[in-house]
């Protein structure tokens, strides 16, 4: 049985409800970045007793393709593991779109990596969204670059760190024939922090 059409509490001791809520005002979600559907709202309680938690998921429930037999059809996003569940709209509406950037983000690069880089990157306008800027950036580190540094860079510093990150990553992952260019001075601008050494651990060496 599919979850998520479970109508009202199941006979006890089993409680495992699912309820559809409206996307308020104001709050904007990415379309599902594994398929593309239109992203639902839902509740989640697992327990009578328990707290309600809250959920992006994709709206496709449908079989795809060869999909069938299964209790969960549909997108993989349809039934989306424990990690998109949170205690607010706000949160789980935050996680989806920040999981549906950084997917897609990582889908672009690997369209990339196929030979299709001019055709991408001639394709798609570059439209601002710090949100890619700071998936770039964390794929490859050197930096502690932070949303709040990235708010207050101009359109020209997130493409140059768009494109200093990509081919970073890319070189990095056996692409050779991609050159390397200087990392850009709003980025550098971040260096990265030496971590503290944790603490209580001499007894490592201690041997
Ligand atoms: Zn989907």
């Amino acid at each position: 049985m599919n979850p998520r059409t479970t109508i009202g509490p199941l006979p006890a001791p089993v409680f495992d409800q699912y309820l559809r809520l409206d996307v308020p005002a104001g709050t904007f979600l990415d379309a599902c970045p594994c398929c593309g559907s239109a992203p639902e709202l839902w509740q989640y309680q697992k327990g009578e007793d328990a707290s309600a938690s809250k959920a992006v998921m994709c709206s496709l429930g449908e079989p795809i393709g060869p999909q069938g037999f299964l209790s969960n059809e549909g997108c993989p996003l349809y039934l989306p593991c424990d990690d998109f569940y949170h205690s607010t709209i706000r949160e789980a509406a935050k996680y989806w779109n920040e999981y549906a950037c950084a997917l897609t983000t990582v889908r672009d690069l690997n369209t990339r990596k196929g030979g299709q880089e001019q055709a991408v990157l001639q394709e798609q306008p570059w439209v601002r969204k710090e949100e890619r800027t700071l998936v770039l950036l964390m794929l490859v580190g050197g930096h502690d670059v932070t949303p709040e540094a990235i708010a207050g860079w101009t359109d020209t510093e997130c493409q140059q760190a768009e494109e200093w990150a990509m081919r970073e990553h890319l070189h990095a992952s056996d692409n050779d024939e991609v050159e390397r260019v200087p990392m850009p001075a709003c980025v550098k601008a971040h260096p990265q922090q030496a971590k503290p050494l944790a603490a209580g651990v001499d007894h490592l060496w201690e041997r």
